[in-house]
C-alpha cells in the first residue's frame, strides 16, 4: 500500500507525491465503533518510540511476582495522525530497492537496536551503504566552485586530523568531559561546552585547520546537526563524538554504514506485528491527538475528528518539536512548554538519486559553502543496475526539493555530475507531524532542560527519541525511551490492580 508522505519523481512519471510503503496500516483502525473501553494505556505515536512502548505492554506481565490475578499484556491503545508506523524512520520499496526516507543507519554498537535485531532475527539482513570497489574511488571536495579530488585514505586522514583539532578540548580527545556518553548527570565542562555553539569553537582553532579540514569539518558538523554552525550546540556533537567511540572511524560505522536491506520499515512492522499478536492491541491512524485532560480519574485523549478515548495511563511519543500542538490539560509545566518551544535546530533535507552513472557507487564528496545539498556518497545498486546516491542539506541553504525539480537536480548536480533517472524524498520540514528531521540542540536547550523534558505531568509518561540519554536522536534513542516509558506506566499500574489480590 501506498502512504500519503514522501515524493518520487521520474522524467515519465513527473513529480508524485505518496510512495509505496510496507508500514502503510489499512484498515487503519481495529477498535470496534461501540466500544467504551477504558485502556490500561493509550500509546500517543508510532514511531519506534511509541512501537517499542505499545509492543512491551502488550506483551508483558505487570511487575508483580506471584500475582494470582496478573495477565500477560496490558490492553493498550495506539494512536497515530500518520497513515502509517515508523515516524521519522520509514523506508520505501521502488522497483526492487528500498529508499530511506528518514532514519536509515543503525550499528551493533547500539546496544537498544541491537537488542532488537536479534529479537525478530534480523541479523543477516544489514547491508554496507559504502563500496569503494565500484568506480569513482574518490572523494570529491567541490570548495567555491573548484572540484579537488583525493582517495578515500586522504579523505579519512583529512577528516580525522579535523574532527580530532574540533573535539580535544581536554587533550584526551572529548573523553574528559564526557567519561559516560549515556548519562544525564553532565561533568561541569560539559555543562561549559553545551553554552557554546560549533561557530564559537572554530573560531577558537581555525587558524590551526587547513582550508580543506575546515570545508570538512563544517560538513560533517552541518551533517549530523541540519542546522547551522551558529545553532548546533558544540556539547551535542560532543555527545555524538563520545556515542561514536570518540573518534571518525567511530563515527562512520555508528553514523552512516550500516543498513537494513529491505528498509527500516521491514524492521519496525515485527515491533507492530509482535504487539498485534498479543490479543492486546487496539490502534487507529489517520488520527491526529488534538488534547489530552488529565484531570479526572482516567485520562481522556481527544482527536482532531472528535473521537474520545480513555485510559488510566497515557505514553505521549510525539516529537518535542509539535508537543506544543496538542493541549495539555492540566497545562504543561513551563519548563515543558519552554523546551517545546525552542525545539530542536534540525531542518535536514535528505535526497535520493538514482542515477545511470555506475562508478559512482564508490563516490563519496561534499560542496561547500551554499550548495544547499553538502554532503552526498553512493548508498547502493538498485536491481536495474543503477547507483543509489544519497545527499543531505539542512538548515544552511535550506530548499524544498518538491518545488522545483529543475533546481534540486541542479544542486545534486553542484557534488558532483549525474545522469539522474528517479529521485525520492520525504520534506521533513513541511511534515507537520515532525516539522523536522531528528533532534539536534542549539546551545543551552539540555543544560537547561533535559530534565524537563524527561519528566512526567501526572498520569502522562512522555518518551521520545528527542530526550533519551544515549543515541538521542537516533532510532536507538527511540528504543531506550519505549522501553523506559512502557515500564514507568507498567510499575504504576501495579499495585491498583493488585489491590485486595495481595
Ligand atoms: P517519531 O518517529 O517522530 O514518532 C512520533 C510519532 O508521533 C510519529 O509517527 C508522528 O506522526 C506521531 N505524531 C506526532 N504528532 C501527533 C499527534 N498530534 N497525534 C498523533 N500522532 C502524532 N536515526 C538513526 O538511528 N539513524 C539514522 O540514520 C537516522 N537518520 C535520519 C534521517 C532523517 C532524514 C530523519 C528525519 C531522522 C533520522 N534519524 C536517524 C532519527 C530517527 O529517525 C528518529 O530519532 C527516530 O525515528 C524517532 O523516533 P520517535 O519514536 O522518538 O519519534
Amino acid at each position: 500500500a501506498s502512504s500519503r508522505d514522501g515524493y518520487s519523481w521520474t522524467e515519465k512519471q513527473g513529480l508524485k507525491s505518496g510512495v509505496p510503503c510496507i508500514g502503510t496500516i489499512q484498515p487503519p483502525t481495529n477498535l470496534d465503533r461501540a466500544s467504551t473501553e477504558v485502556f490500561d494505556v493509550i500509546v500517543v505515536g508510532a514511531g519506534y518510540c511509541g512501537l517499542t512502548a505499545a509492543r512491551d505492554l502488550t506483551t508483558s506481565g505487570i511487575l508483580v511476582a506471584d500475582n494470582p490475578g496478573s495477565r500477560l499484556g496490558l490492553r493498550t491503545l495506539l494512536i497515530e495522525a500518520r497513515d502509517r508506523i515508523g515516524g521519522r524512520s520509514w523506508s520505501s520499496d521502488i522497483d526492487g530497492y528500498s529508499f530511506e526516507l528518514g532514519g536509515t543507519w543503525i550499528f551493533w554498537g547500539q546496544a537498544n537496536v541491537w537488542r532488537e535485531i536479534l529479537r525478530y532475527q534480523m541479523q543477516d539482513e544489514l547491508v554496507s551503504s559504502y563500496d569503494f570497489s565500484k568506480g569513482l574511488n574518490k572523494y570529491i571536495l567541490v570548495n567555491t566552485e573548484r572540484a579537488q579530488h583525493f582517495t578515500h585514505e586522504e579523505e579519512d586522514e583529512m577528516m580525522e586530523s579535523g574532527l580530532r583539532k574540533l573535539v580535544n578540548v581536554d587533550g584526551e580527545y572529548g573523553k574528559r568531559v564526557i567519561p559516560f556518553p549515556h548519562t544525564a548527570a553532565f561533568t561541569a565542562e560539559a555543562l561549559r561546552y553545551d553554552k557554546m555553539s560549533v561557530a564559537d569553537r572554530l573560531s577558537e582553532i581555525k587558524d590551526s585547520l587547513t582550508p580543506n579540514e575546515l570545508s570538512g569539518v563544517e560538513a560533517f558538523v552541518l551533517l549530523c546537526s541540519g542546522g547551522t554552525l551558529e545553532t548546533t550546540s558544540f556539547f551535542e556533537f560532543l555527545h555524538w563524538w563520545a556515542l561514536s567511540d570518540y573518534s571518525y572511524q567511530g563515527c562512520i560505522d555508528y553514523l552512516v554504514k550500516y543498513k537494513f536491506r529491505g528498509g527500516q520499515s521491514s524492521f519496525a512492522i515485527r515491533f507492530f506485528r509482535e504487539a498485534l499478536a498479543s490479543g492486546n492491541l487496539s490502534y487507529a491512524f489517520n488520527s491526529p491527538v488534538a488534547e489530552i485532560d488529565d484531570t479526572k480519574d482516567f485520562v481522556t485523549v481527544s482527536t482532531r475528528d472528535g473521537k474520545q478515548y480513555r485510559a488510566k495511563r497515557v505514553i505521549s511519543a510525539i516529537p518535542l518539536q509539535v508537543m506544543n500542538n496538542v493541549v495539555f490539560n492540566p497545562p504543561l509545566p513551563s519548563g515543558k512548554r519552554t523546551a517545546a518551544s525552542i525545539g530542536h535546530v534540525n531542518q535536514c533535507v535528505k535526497v535520493h538519486a538514482e542515477v545511470r552513472n555506475k562508478d559512482l557507487r564508490s563516490y563519496t564528496g561534499i560542496a561547500r559553502p551554499e550548495n544547499g545539498l553538502f554532503y552526498a556518497f553512493g548508498d547502493g545498486t538498485t536491481p536495474a543496475g543503477n547507483t543509489h546516491i544519497v545527499a543531505f542539506g539542512g538548515q544552511n541553504g535550506h530548499f524544498d526539493p518538491e518545488d522545483n525539480i529543475g533546481t534540486t537536480a541542479r544542486k545534486l548536480q553542484g557534488l558532483v555530475p549525474m545522469d539522474i533517472e528517479r529521485l525520492v524524498f520525504h520534506n521533513w520540514s513541511k511534515d507537520e507531524f515532525a516539522k523536522g528531521a531528528w533532534f539536534f540542540s542549539q546551545p543551552g536547550l539540555l543544560s537547561n532542560h533535559l530534565g524537563d523534558m524527561r519528566a512526567r505531568h501526572g498520569k502522562v509518561i512522555f518518551g521520545s527519541s528527542d530526550w533519551a540519554l544515549g543515541w538521542r536522536s537516533f532510532i536507538d534513542g527511540a528504543i531506550e525511551e519505549g522501553t523506559r516509558a512502557a515500564l514507568t506506566a507498567r510499575t504504576d499500574l501495579a499495585p491498583s490492580q493488585l489491590k485486595g489480590k495481595l
